[in-house]
Order: C-alpha cells, then structure tokens, then sequence
C-alpha cells in the first residue's frame, strides 16, 4: 500500500481512538504554546483575529488559568480542561498586541524571555534574528519596562535562557550559566524570585536532555517546559512538562488538541528512539550554521 495512504489511515484510526476516550478522560490539562501575535502573520506569528478566537474557543470551553494553577490545581472530577496559556521568546506584540486581546477575553498570560534580548546585548540579538531568519530591525525584543506592565496586567515571566540556546548542546557550565544567570537578571531586574523556565526548541531528548531538566530543579525554577505535543499527564516530571505549539488559527486543530485526539504525536516523539528521530528530523539537532554561538560561561557574559 502506498505509504502515504498508510499514514493517512494510521492517523485517523488514532485520532478516532482519542476521539472515543475523550468524552471520559476527566481532568485534562493542557499547556499551550505561542510565539507572536501581529497582523504580519508567518510561520510563527498569529493574527490577532485568530488569537482572538482562539481565546474566544478557550473561555467557553475550557478554564485558562496560570501554568502554577494548572499543575497545582486538583482536576480530577472537573470533566472541563484546564488550559495555560503560554508564549516564548520575549516579543513585543506579546504586550502590544496579545495582551489587550486576552484582557478582553478576561485571560492572562505567561511570558518566557530570552533574557540577553532585554538586556540589549547586541551578540544576542544577532543570534536571536539569524534564528529567526530575519533581520535584526524586523524583530523587536520586550523591554524590561514592558515585561513589567505585562506583571502589572497579571501575567507571569519566566526565563527562555541568556541568547536560546540548544541547551542539550552545552556543557555543564554552560548549561549552568544560561539557566543561572537568566534566573539571576529576573530576579535583580524585576524582583522576580520563583519563576519557571522554557527550554528553547524544547524537544525532550532532542534539544533538551536529563542534565538540563535537573539542573533547571537545582537551580530554583518552579517547573521546566517542553514541546511535546501531549497533554500533561499526572506523572510527568514537573521540570519537563509537555506542551502543544499553536502556530494557526485553526480551531479544528486547537479542539483536537484540547481533547487529547493529538497526544500520540508527543508520544511518538518522547519514544522515538534517538538514531529514527535524527533520520526524520535532523534539524531539531543541528544549531543553525550561521547563528553566532550561544555564550556558554559567565566569564564571557558582557
Ligand atoms: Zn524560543
């Protein structure tokens, strides 16, 4: 049988097994990810309308609530998801354009900052951009001022790392010093003493590995974030937790998300082995080749 028509067929019988649990399957919890929102859309901006809703969708269907709520919260008799919203890098639009929306929707937001961008260093943000593939005057970072008018209005700010880097690529003083000294800067800028961190790229044994999630627990965050297209499970690893990217409007797919019919992706993902995921999916290893290399020691931080 063409493969084609195999992966077509493999999908919808698991989509219709996620389906048929779903109307059982209390106490959902689900964590979301964003990156942008303007009117400019590309491959990770979000129209505002389609923002819109999406937070629309969620506030009747769902109950969005904190990331810290969501974990702590005891759902299990609550047949409603619990959703946290949650957006990385340190954008802009985040304050400009996706906070006025989800005050209208009566929602809040956490942001995760990519602490050398606010910081101004100049390195950073040619390594962010070229990330990116853009250039450095179409992005603009959050300040610090803005990330505490984001405080202001209710939102939570956690640390993305100094300059994004694939942590699993570091070594332990690296490591050390992208989680430590991002966490250091929040706490002297913006008094900010528990915070969580989100790990760049995000991928469990692809970009983030063991070392990383236990150092991210030594360190004092409250939790760590992943991407991995599931929803949170009781079990999991507080300091690795699961998260679906949102990276259309489409509600068709957000409902499928919500519901649990798309966890076998994040399944798949965490289970792959090593030697298939790298034949599959080379990029989620490699850095990109132009991009300046991420500072990995304190005594090189500006
Ligand atoms: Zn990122």
């Amino acid at each position: 049988m063409n493969p084609g028509v195999v992966k077509r067929l493999t999908t919808s019988v698991l989509r219709k097994a996620g389906s048929l649990t779903r109307q059982y399957r209390m106490g959902r919890k689900v964590i979301l990810c964003f990156h942008s929102v303007k009117p400019m859309a590309n491959h990770s901006h979000l129209h505002p309308d389609a923002f819109g809703g999406i937070l629309r969708w969620l506030t009747i269907h769902t109950d969005v609530m904190s990331v810290e709520s969501l974990l702590d919260a005891d759902r299990t008799d609550n047949p409603r998801p619990a959703v946290a919203l949650t957006f990385d890098d340190g954008h802009k639009d985040n304050l400009t354009h996706a906070l006025p929306i989800a005050r209208d929707h009566g929602v809040t937001f956490s942001v995760y900052v990519t602490v050398g961008l606010l910081e101004r260093d100049p390195r950073a943000q040619v390594r962010f951009t070229s990330l990116l593939r853009q250039k450095t005057k179409d992005f603009e970072a959050l300040s610090w001022d803005d990330a505490g008018s984001l405080i202001e209005h209710g939102c939570e700010i956690g640390s993305h790392t100094w300059d994004h880097p694939m942590l699993s690529h570091l070594s332990d003083d690296g490591i050390e010093f992208q989680l430590g000294e991002s966490r250091e800067i929040l706490l002297r800028r913006l008094g900010l003493e528990h915070v969580g961190m989100c790990y760049p790229y995000g991928k469990f044994g692809r970009n983030v590995d063991a070392r990383v999630v236990r150092a991210t627990e030594r360190l004092g965050y409250r939790y760590g974030l992943c991407v991995e297209h599931r929803g949170v499970a009781p079990n999991d690893d507080r300091f690795a937790l699961p998260r679906f990217i949102v990276n259309s409007g489409s509600l068709e797919v957000l409902e499928r998300q919500i519901s649990g019919s798309e966890d076998y992706h994040g399944a798949i993902s965490r289970h792959m082995p090593g030697f298939l995921a790298r034949k599959l999916s080379p990029t989620d290893f490699l850095e990109p080749p132009d991009a300046p290399a991420p500072l990995s020691a304190l005594s090189s931080a500006p």
